[in-house]
């Protein structure tokens, strides 16, 4: 729906890609047609970063994956924020589930990273949603609580025109599974509401939530038309350039 906002498009590389592919992958971009009207981000491997930097043009905006909490300094394998905005990459995607559950990020740290992220000036793709076994426990609501909570706690009002929320259900990522139109709503209108509640309804009514979660150019089309679902957060399909272009043309 694009009542709150431009449609929005993150393309979530993750580990994947080879010179090779990843050229292959930016000139399928270059070729392809999007609409004016939709804001795309694509976030590649931080190797390739500089490389997808120089190449796709247009449209495409750049994040990262991920970055460090603080300022950089001695951190042996991290990338940090002030790096990142320094290089000109305007986006990052924070909190995705692999880093929670992969590289035990807690809710806590994953608020930490969006308010210094935020503080250097970068925008941030702040990702949610609970596991299988948390839904079927009828505990998805308190799980979505409290890392929307953890994430308000370090965001400033004024900041909000620089975040995006994904909300990512666990079991509908990389499964094929992906969530019905119901869940979807479902779960997208509870956060819209959690955020008038506890940040305010101005904020929540331009907000940009992403649905994510084996979105592919089959099922994105029901997904775009739902009332609080204003984009997408993609990963698989996203690394195949016809298949995203068609994601971006979802609306
Ligand atoms: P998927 O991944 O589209 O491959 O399910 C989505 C994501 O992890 O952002």
């Amino acid at each position: 729906s694009r009542a709150h906002g431009r449609f929005f498009i993150g393309g979530n590389w993750k580990c994947n890609g080879t010179v090779e592919s990843v050229q292959s992958l930016i000139k399928e971009l270059n070729d392809g047609s999007v609409p004016d009207a939709v804001d795309i981000v694509v976030a590649p491997t931080f190797v390739h970063l500089d490389m997808v930097k120089r190449e796709l043009k247009g449209p495409f905006q750049l994040g990262a994956q991920d970055c460090w909490v603080g300022k950089g300094g001695a951190f042996t394998g991290e990338v940090s924020a002030e790096m990142l905005h320094d290089f000109g990459i305007p986006w990052v995607i924070l909190g995705h589930s692999e880093r929670r559950s992969l590289c035990r990020e807690d809710d806590e740290l994953v608020g930490q990273k969006c308010e210094y992220a935020l503080s250097q000036g970068l925008k941030v793709i702040g990702c949610i949603g609970e596991t299988l076994e948390q839904r079927e426990s009828g505990k998805m609501f308190d799980v979505l609580d409290s890392q929307l909570r953890a994430i308000v706690n370090h965001t400033s009002l004024s900041n909000w025109d620089n975040m995006v929320v994904a909300y990512e259900p666990v079991w509908a990522i990389g499964t094929g599974v992906v969530a019905s139109p119901e869940q979807a709503q479902e779960a997208h209108a509870y956060v819209r509401k959690w955020i008038a509640d506890n940040v305010s309804p101005e904020v929540a009514a331009s907000l940009r939530l992403l649905y994510g979660g084996s979105v592919n150019e089959s099922n994105c089309g029901t997904l775009a038309n739902l009332e609080d679902v204003d984009g997408f957060l993609v990963g698989g399909a996203s690394l195949k350039g016809s298949s995203f272009i068609n994601i971006c043309n979802a609306e």
